[in-house]
């Protein structure tokens, strides 16, 4: 580290998880970036006067936000990007000569990821098991592409019908379809996301009936802990291609690189 090193921040709470400033520390090494990724832990409360601080260091460059921060940090940026401005979440904060701009890659990670596998989506059933921040982000994300139909199923049926507005107004035009959580059509799907919480170490399970796929559907899952959750061990044991949540990181690390103007 020099006197010169740009400093970056995970800001959490709880903070514990969060895998970030170690990814990010060691990409900067291993690019030879002058640039350091550190750990900030605060509370809800403390938000305000922690940013507030972090504008005054002149050598800040920037954040990465995680659980609980994503929404409430809209207030203190300056602007914020399209993405952002869709799914209402930030989960990247530019610090620019003062300015701050927000910005949600979790939608372009996942898909550059699925790209990167070679994964078609224009003219494709999708179906995602969530509509919390992140199936909100991906599902955003998914109608840039010309997909045939979105199905979403999530345990709050009211939370679904929130995104499936909220996505409707940016893209009319687009076939979106609620279904059940307890028996959810999946027969005609091409690719099936687990954007919920259930795999999660400590929330272990599969959200639905793999037997009700068809033969060729791909089965792609944003848990990141374990790295092969039960559905993705369960899809591989019938065979079936699937995309583990690690792409999902990577590639936002990629895309935050190239927002932050380091490679
Ligand atoms: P949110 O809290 O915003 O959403 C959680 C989602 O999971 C909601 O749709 C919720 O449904 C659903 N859910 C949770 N528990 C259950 C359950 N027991 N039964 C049915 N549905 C359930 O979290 P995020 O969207 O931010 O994150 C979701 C997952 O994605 C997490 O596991 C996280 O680790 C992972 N993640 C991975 C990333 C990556 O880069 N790979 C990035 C960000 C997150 P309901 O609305 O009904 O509560």
């Amino acid at each position: 580290m020099k006197a010169t090193t740009k400093i970056f921040g995970c800001i959490a709470d709880p903070i514990n998880h969060v895998k970030a400033p170690s990814l990010f520390t060691s990409e900067f090494v291993r690019r030879n970036i002058d640039a350091i990724m550190i750990p900030i832990n605060t509370s809800k409360e403390n938000l305000k006067d922690v940013i507030a601080g972090l504008r005054k260091i002149r050598n800040f460059c920037g954040l990465t936000v995680t659980i609980p921060h994503k929404i409430d940090i809209i207030k203190y940026c300056d602007k914020v990007e399209l993405e952002a401005n869709q799914t209402g979440a930030v989960n990247w904060v530019k610090f620019n000569n003062n300015m701050l701009i927000g910005n949600n890659f979790d939608g372009l990670g996942f898909i550059a990821g699925l790209k990167k596998s070679n994964i078609v989506l224009s003219n494709k059933s999708i179906c995602i098991f969530g509509a919390g921040g992140s199936g909100m982000a991906i599902s955003f994300a998914l109608l840039k592409y010309n997909i045939k139909e979105l199905k979403i199923v999530n345990r709050d049926k009211v939370k679904a019908e929130k995104l499936v507005k909220r996505l409707q107004n940016f893209f009319p035009a687009a076939r979106i379809k609620i279904e059940e959580l307890n028996d959810p059509d999946i027969s005609d799907s091409d690719i099936i996301i687990n954007a919920t919480s259930i795999g999660l170490k400590g929330n272990e399970g599969i959200p639905f009936k793999l037997i009700k796929t068809k033969k060729n559907c791909i089965i792609a899952d944003i848990i990141m802990d374990p790295e092969e959750t039960l559905l993705i061990k369960e899809a591989k044991r019938l065979k079936k291609q699937v995309h583990l949540g690690k792409y999902m990181l990577e590639n936002q690390i990629d895309l935050a690189g190239k927002y932050f103007q380091l490679w």
